[in-house]
C-alpha cells in the first residue's frame, strides 16, 4: 500500500524507485558532513524495494559502509551499511519527498559547532536504537 517514491541524480545518468521508504533522519556524523559539506537527510527502505538504473559508483566510507554516488555528477544517493536489510536514500535526490515524516536527528554529538538545531524534533547521540536521547 505504501508509496513508491521515484528520484533521480542531478544529471539524471542514475534514477530508482524505492517502495516503502520511511523515517527520514538527518545525520550529523563527521563522516556525513564530509563527505556532503553539512548533515545529511535520508529515508531508508528494505534494500530490495529500492530498484537502481544506471551504474552507481560505491565507495567506502568505512569497513562497515559504503556510499552510492552517480559516477557523472558526483551526486550523493544512497548510503548502504554491509550488514543492514536497509538501505538509505539521500532524500535530496527524491522528485517529491512529500508523505515523508521526519523522526529527528541522529549523531548530534559530533554535530558541527556554527549551527544549532532549533527545530524540536528528537535528537540523539547515536543511532536511536542504541543510542540515548540526550534532548
Ligand atoms: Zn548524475
Ligand atoms: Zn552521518
Amino acid at each position: 500500500m505504501s508509496k513508491t517514491y521515484t528520484g533521480s541524480c542531478l544529471c539524471g545518468s542514475v534514477t530508482f524507485e524505492a517502495a516503502g521508504l520511511s523515517d527520514i533522519w538527518y545525520c550529523h556524523c563527521k563522516q556525513c558532513q564530509k563527505l556532503t559539506g553539512l548533515y545529511i537527510s535520508a529515508a531508508g527502505a528494505p534494500r530490495e524495494n529500492i530498484k537502481i538504473t544506471g551504474d552507481v559508483n560505491w565507495l567506502p566510507i568505512s569497513e562497515m559502509s559504503e556510499s552510492g554516488h552517480c559516477p557523472k555528477c558526483g551526486a550523493y544517493m544512497f548510503w548502504s551499511m554491509h550488514d543492514r536489510p536497509n538501505m538509505s536514500v539521500l532524500t535530496g535526490c527524491l522528485d517529491d519527498s512529500s508523505g515523508l515524516e521526519v523522526k529527528g536527528h541522529i549523531y548530534v554529538e559530533e554535530k558541527a559547532a556554527h549551527y544549532e538545531i532549533t527545530d524540536g524534533l528528537p535528537q540523539f547521540e547515536g543511532y536511536p536504537e542504541q543510542g540515548t536521547r540526550s534532548t
